[in-house]
């Protein structure tokens, strides 16, 4: 079983942290959970 990472929060910085740990190692699987009802998209 892979590696999972779990973010908290879609704002800026979450989203930038799961395309980080992405590039970092491709086959770890990246869950952001946001409480609201949309994650940014520029970030
Ligand atoms: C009024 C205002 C205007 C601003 N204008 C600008 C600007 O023009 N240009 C600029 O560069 N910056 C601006 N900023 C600053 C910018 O918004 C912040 O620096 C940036 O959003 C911080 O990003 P972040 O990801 O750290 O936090 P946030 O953007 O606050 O993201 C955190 C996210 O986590 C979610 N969250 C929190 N707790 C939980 C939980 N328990 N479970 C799930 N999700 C959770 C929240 O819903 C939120 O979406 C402004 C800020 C404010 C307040």
């Amino acid at each position: 079983m892979g590696r999972n990472v779990v973010i908290i929060g879609g704002g800026a910085a979450g989203p930038s942290a799961a395309a980080e740990a992405k590039r970092r190692d491709a086959s770890l699987g990246v869950t952001i959970i946001e409480a609201g009802s949309y994650v940014s998209f520029a970030s």
